[in-house]
């Protein structure tokens, strides 16, 4: 399989034949490759993300790592914040959507013979690289910041990862274990491609699950981009490969106490805007320096959608509305109820349409972090 890495800032391209996460330039590196969309043999594979396997950037050949995930629920619902198709991508095996980018990022880390791995995370990703490298026999150093919920360091620490805990800002956890990559392989799911292709599966399921066609719009959280830059990445070959007529609108969510990438988007820009964090209850798209700030612009305006900011009062109301509803998410994953609210105040999306809701990531985890707000 022919796999081309191009830099985003230089232009240099590479093959992916070797280990490698990042430019000679310090930029990051996109990846393009040869995508077979068939729906019949989609149809007749198995029931998780490995059903679109022609479509992912793995040598036939190897071998894959996986713990059976994707094919998540897509249910209609009428709640608080009118129609909406919910997307149920906290039920995955590690508990939040990244599930989707690890499997196919460890799978290549393998096939490449990768033995030792660092990552960095706010939490649900360093879970999920934890449990698939645990999958796939290869010792993984995972830094999270100190403030990291207590059930997700857990969940990373018995998967069998040493957790390194990080004092300061989620910037600081990433300065540590940049640092500690010049000896070791840096897996970053905010710098693989790998990681971005395998989430791109989500616009593929959405696709086939309602019925091999785009849906209007699709609203998902966003920190460092990976749902955005892989949902982008999924419908685009769609759109190339003329399974579907247009992309999807992509409604990215910010917290106000973050929102870097909202203010570039309101001004027009294609660089991030420098903010000062606030304490902020969606600790999972807390990133006040996103590596990728330029796709993720680039994808959200191309779509024809926008980057909207929502308040914490709002984050906690919709998160309790939504437990009621029956999804018990975490509160990261409240966000995009809370800004479907706006939407629809704002005219943007109609009382008609039906955006999917993308839901990211499972309360069970964040149990302290829902006692701080909540006492029954
Ligand atoms: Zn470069």
């Amino acid at each position: 399989m022919e796999i081309v890495l191009r830099c985003s800032s230089c232009d240099a391209s590479y093959d992916g034949v070797v280990p490698r996460w990042q430019c000679h330039c310090g930029g990051y590196l996109d990846l393009s490759h040869d995508v077979i969309i068939n729906r019949q043999e989609i149809l007749s594979g198995p029931n998780n993300i490995w059903r679109y396997r022609n479509c992912l950037p793995l040598d036939p050949d190897a071998s894959i790592i996986t713990l059976g995930e994707g094919m998540t629920p897509l249910l209609n619902i009428k709640g608080f914040f009118g129609k909406a198709k919910i997307k149920a991508d906290y039920l995955m095996p590690t508990g939040s959507y990244k599930d989707r980018g690890s499997a196919l990022m460890l799978s290549q880390l393998k096939a490449w013979g990768v033995e030792k791995i660092i990552e960095d995370s706010s939490g649900n990703a360093g879970a999920s690289v934890a449990a698939y490298s645990s999958v796939a026999k290869i010792d993984a150093d995972v830094y999270i910041p100190a403030y990291t919920s207590a059930g997700k360091a857990l969940q990373i620490g018995l998967y069998g990862a040493n957790l390194i805990k990080v004092e300061g800002t989620r910037e600081a956890t990433t300065k540590a274990a940049l640092e500690a990559a010049v000896s070791t392989f840096y897996a970053s799911h905010n710098w693989s491609p790998w990681f971005v292709h395998g989430v791109k599966t989500l616009a593929y399921e959405l696709w086939e699950q309602l019925g091999f066609q785009a849906p209007e719009s699709v609203i998902v959280p966003v920190g460092n981009g990976s749902l955005v830059l892989g949902l982008a990445q999924g419908f685009s070959e769609l759109l190339f490969k003329g399974e579907i007529k247009k992309l999807p609108k992509i409604y990215a969510v910010q917290t106000a106490a973050c929102d870097p990438l909202t203010r570039a988007f309101d001004q027009g820009l294609d660089t991030a805007v420098p903010v000062i964090k606030e304490e902020t209850v969606a600790e999972g798209i807390v990133s006040a320096e996103p590596v990728k700030a330029r796709g993720i612009l680039q994808a959200v305006r191309r779509s024809g959608g926008s980057i909207i900011s929502v308040e914490e009062a709002e984050i906690l109301k919709s998160l309790k509305e939504l437990i009621k509803l029956g999804f018990y998410v975490e509160p990261t994953s409240a966000v995009v109820a809370a800004a479907l609210l706006q939407l629809r105040r704002k005219g943007i999306i109609s009382a008609e349409a039906q955006p999917v809701l993308e839901l990211t990531g499972s309360g069970l985890k964040a149990t302290d972090k829902l006692l701080e707000y909540f006492k029954f």
